[in-house]
């Protein structure tokens, strides 16, 4: 990381940034608003910091010591801010996202759109193309899924996040959606996250199911190399032991990650439980540990659900969870708790 000079010249950052190419390493700016910083970024061989550090303007070169350096609170202190519709994810207040796993039916969307808008969800999910552990389950609309949702936008104004399933989808489904989901079962799947990483969409990253968070950084880190540098990060509970529920919330992860990432983290408390009677606990633990936002499956008839209606809230449910969320959220913000595990 090399920082200039509060009072380096132009000349003298382009000086630098041709210095660093020069080398075949990657230049990635931040402008603050006193300095500039340069983050360099190579293939793993050694770069010495006395190649920049006699360069005029620059202040000093820091090692960022971790493997992921563009998704490191070392490189960018601040919380990044990403814009999904009129709502801005990072910056205090929790974003919430509502909708069924999987798009069914133009009533189904629609129904659903209307409820969730109604009840005070920023944004809508959705699935149309599914991974299903099993290759017998229902797979997801496709293409045709996409369209019911761009119609449910129509409707209600809310932006859409969809999952993404291959490399080869990702223009097709940027077509349609605002924020890109790559899903636990492709968090590796390093072609999907490459593609992701030279679309002009948000990303929502999920946990893989047995990843660890340095796992998780390291696939962010994919995305981010490629120039997006809109990526929001989703814990979704992990594989354990245990089997009273799907998964089990890493609580933990949440302020893990806000201390080790710039990048905003949200959870899913509907994979990490697996049974609707535990969402609404875990998305209020979630926000009380600082999430930046929830991601919760809404069905209005969950019993003839084509997936996940386990853990699904009807759209009642859902209102009054949103309340909830919302009332947490205002309670740490007056009391003055912060949820930044550094401060
Ligand atoms: C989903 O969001 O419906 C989904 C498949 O989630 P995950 O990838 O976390 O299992
Ligand atoms: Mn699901």
């Amino acid at each position: 990381m090399i920082i200039m000079k509060t009072t380096a010249t132009k000349a003298e950052v382009r000086h630098v940034l041709q210095r660093v190419k020069d080398l075949n390493l990657h230049p990635h700016r931040i402008a603050g608003s006193e300095r500039n910083v340069i983050g360099v970024v190579g293939d793993g061989r050694p770069v010495e910091p006395t190649a920049f550090i006699r360069l005029p303007g620059v202040a000093s070169v820091i090692p960022i010591s971790k493997p992921y350096k563009l998704a490191s609170r070392e490189f960018y202190p601040e919380n990044t801010l990403i814009p999904i519709g009129e709502h801005v994810v990072g910056n205090g207040t929790p974003i919430i996202i509502g909708g069924p796993c999987a798009v069914e039916s133009r009533e189904q969307i629609l129904e659903v759109a209307q409820s969730i808008k109604a009840a005070g969800a920023h944004a809508l999910r959705g699935g149309a193309f599914k991974p299903r552990t099993s290759p017998y389950s229902f797979q997801g609309m496709g293409e045709e899924g996409l369209k019911l949702l761009a119609e449910a936008r129509d409707l209600t104004g809310l932006p859409i996040v969809t999952e993404v399933t291959s490399p080869e989808l990702v223009p097709l489904v940027a077509d349609y959606a605002e924020v890109l989901q790559i899903g636990a079962r492709n968090m590796q799947n390093y072609a999907l996250l490459k593609a992701a990483g030279i679309s002009n969409r948000t990303v929502l990253l999920k946990r893989g199911m047995s990843a660890t968070i340095n796992d998780l950084l390291m696939a962010a880190e994919y995305i981010l190399s490629k120039g997006n540098q809109n990526v929001i990060l989703c814990e979704r509970g992990i594989r354990t032991f245990e089997t009273a529920t799907r998964n089990t919330t890493d609580i933990n992860a949440i302020p893990v990650l806000q201390a080790l990432t710039h990048l905003p983290v949200i959870l899913d408390p509907s994979h990490s439980t697996g049974h609707w009677e535990y969402v609404s606990a875990l998305a209020r633990s979630g926000i009380a540990a600082g999430a930046d936002g929830i991601i919760v499956e809404v069905h209005p008839d969950p019993a003839n659900a084509l997936s996940d209606g386990e853990q699904s809230l009807k759209p009642k449910r859902f209102t009054t969870l949103v309340k909830q969320v919302n009332a947490i959220a205002d309670a740490l913000k007056m009391a003055e708790i912060s949820t930044n595990p550094l401060q």
